[in-house]
């Protein structure tokens, strides 16, 4: 009897159940994309995939065909069981890079938690990219410029398995090498790189980023003498512990070595590389309590005579607050000291409301101060409103950067229908810029907190409201729920993708009303991309039952921010596409 074509595979557990496979994948640790093959136990000659992902197991049959090739019913031919390993193997890349991202946001930033998450909803293209680009630079195995006689020198040093090996810059060119020890002796391959930036051993697969390359080549030797093994460490400063490759036995879970928790990378940033997570202000302030306080000690608090804004209930002034980390600069929202007792009162709710809300996306009272007069002490955001921003820099801010700034007030919005509340002012002028990649919602002066069994808020009579921004049921029922503020938003997106523009510019609010009424909308801005407004009027929609949420309008906003993002190809796409490149 000819042996099965899959027992030589590392990942093939012969004929074990369903329970036995999903009880191996348990054992290793349920990453994302671990797999194991397993014969079909129904079907001979055929074999069961177990999949992996978000926790839970998935099963596919892969039947072989009367023409001897192997498909998961449905999918594409392959000759071979072994061939399903490379594409599948590929998306295994996809967990290492999610454990590679967090343990890089952490270390970089110092994030855990809430905060982790939100760092990496919103800025994962960009994280992606730093990740490809520098990734190896913390990994042990890359010993940066070393000249080839020393990397031979460090091989040779201790043991000389197989596979043992190191990546270098090259003295000359200012390309890679690969350095492996292979029967005894050192062999060198210079890793290439395409038009288009891609790594690779010249005619092996080609990679993104070094150390899918590097992993890669630790699972198929393609192109060089031998699979690579163990890392020669290098022993520099600010090193992430190695990668986990699924091995039978191997353990399967990323566990950070100890050192990386506490171990902070200094990242040098250009003003134009910013990311949100490196402005003070992504971070809740490290001990809230120490900090949020209400009643902050005037003594703590220095007030500059510039102001940053006004309205009726005073002004907003820069100011510093002193803390026990470090002196933070702060905006300070002062009401007019001929203040009556009710424009007190709407700063205490506008307070209170505040004292309850943390999220990077939304701007963090940090006290308030009783003093010569009453005032509300919150975070800066320097880069001011929105609208003005936009419309003074009209020819330097690209439509990408626009969509990243509305998908992290999305995610604002999102994390405000989660906790209840509804803003009831949200519109361009009160989104708030920390850094022009930075966005934060302002403005609480009219928001409420739900209560636990309302879906909406009934105001008693009508106020001084902004209601080019408000969605019918608020105009004609002073009915104020979350989905009114989907309906803000879309108004919000409007202004931002017209840089600024006004809308319904030159319209009366009758004359709005009948215009919304007659199931007219706003058009698409000029620069406005086809999606986005496509977006816009789903917010638009006239009842709100059939709106959709903030839930679905921050998936919409991800889904095309990271698509638009000059994102790294998922690896599973070049396996797809390039076909030819397997030896
Ligand atoms: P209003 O209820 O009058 O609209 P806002 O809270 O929107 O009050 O503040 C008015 C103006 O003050 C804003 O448009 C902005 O220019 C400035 N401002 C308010 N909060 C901040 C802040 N945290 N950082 C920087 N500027 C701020
Ligand atoms: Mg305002």
């Amino acid at each position: 009897m000819s042996m099965d074509p899959a027992a030589e595979l590392p990942f093939f557990y012969g004929s074990i159940s369903r329970t036995e496979a999903e009880h191996h994948l348990k054992l290793a640790g349920m990453a994302d994309g671990l797999f194991l093959l397993r014969q079909c136990l129904r079907n001979l000659g055929g074999y069961v995939l177990s999949v992996v992902w978000n926790l839970e197991f998935y099963h596919y049959s892969i039947e072989k065909q009367l023409n001897d090739t192997y498909c998961i019913t449905g999918g594409i031919a392959h000759c071979g069981p072994a061939e399903l390993y490379t594409p599948i193997r590929l998306s295994l890349f996809d967990s290492m890079k999610n454990n590679m991202l967090r343990e890089y946001v952490k270390q970089t930033w110092n994030l855990e938690g809430e905060a982790m998450e939100q760092a990496i909803i919103s800025q994962a293209p960009q994280l992606e990219k730093l990740i490809a680009t520098m990734a190896h630079e913390k990994m042990l195995w890359y010993h940066g410029k070393i000249p080839r006689q020393e990397s031979e020198r460090l091989l040779y040093c201790g043991a000389q398995t197989d596979g043992k090996f190191l990546i270098r810059d090259r003295e000359e060119s200012g390309t890679f090498a690969l350095s492996v020890m292979y029967g005894k002796n050192v062999y060198h391959y210079q890793i290439i790189q395409d038009k288009s930036g891609k790594y690779s051993i010249p005619q092996g697969l080609k990679f993104d980023s070094i150390w899918q390359l590097v992993e890669f080549l630790k699972l198929k030797p393609d192109g060089i003498l031998t699979v690579l093994g163990d890392a020669c460490v290098c022993t520099a400063p600010g090193k992430l512990p190695s990668l986990p490759t699924t091995r039978r036995t191997g353990p399967n879970s990323y566990t950070p070595a100890p050192q990386a928790a506490t171990a902070k990378a200094v990242r040098p940033v250009s003003e134009e590389h910013v990311l949100p997570m490196d402005c003070i202000g992504f971070n809740p302030y490290h001990n809230p309590n120490e900090i949020k306080k209400l009643n902050l000690d005037r003594n703590k608090l220095f007030i500059d005579e510039v102001e940053l804004g006004s309205g009726n209930f005073g002004c907003v002034k820069r100011g510093v607050l002193e803390t026990k980390t470090g002196q933070l600069d702060v905006a300070i929202k002062v009401l007019k000291s001929d203040n009556e007792k009710l424009m007190k009162e709407e700063m205490m709710r506008e307070a209170e409301i505040m004292y309850q809300l943390s999220n990077p996306f939304i701007v963090r009272m940090l006290g308030l101060c009783n003093a010569e007069s009453l005032m509300l002490v919150m975070e800066m955001a320097a880069c001011g409103p929105l609208h003005k921003f936009l419309s003074s820099n009209k020819d330097t801010v690209s439509v990408e950067e626009i969509v990243n700034l509305m998908h992290q007030v999305s995610m604002g919005m999102k994390y405000l229908e989660e906790k209840s509340f509804v803003h009831r002012d949200l519109a361009a002028r009160n989104v708030l810029l920390v850094k022009r990649q930075f966005a934060k919602i302002s403005d609480f002066g009219l928001s409420k907190a739900l209560g636990a069994d309302s879906e909406y808020y009934k105001a008693r009579s009508t106020g001084l409201w902004p209601l080019k921004w408000y969605a019918p049921e608020c105009i004609n029922y002073r009915k104020f729920s979350s989905k009114s503020d989907v309906w803000s938003f879309g108004i919000t997106m409007w202004e931002a993708f017209s840089y600024g523009g006004k809308p319904y510019k030159k319209m009366k609010q009758a004359e709005v009303n009948s215009f919304i009424e007659s199931e007219k909308r706003l058009a698409c801005p000029a620069k406005c991309p086809e999606r986005m407004y496509a977006l816009m009027q789903e917010c638009w929609i006239y009842k709100h039952e059939d709106r959709p949420d903030f839930k679905k309008v921050e998936e919409a906003m991800r889904s095309y921010h990271y698509s638009i993002s000059n994102k790294v190809k998922p690896l599973g796409a070049v396996a797809a596409a390039e076909p030819d490149m397997y030896p």
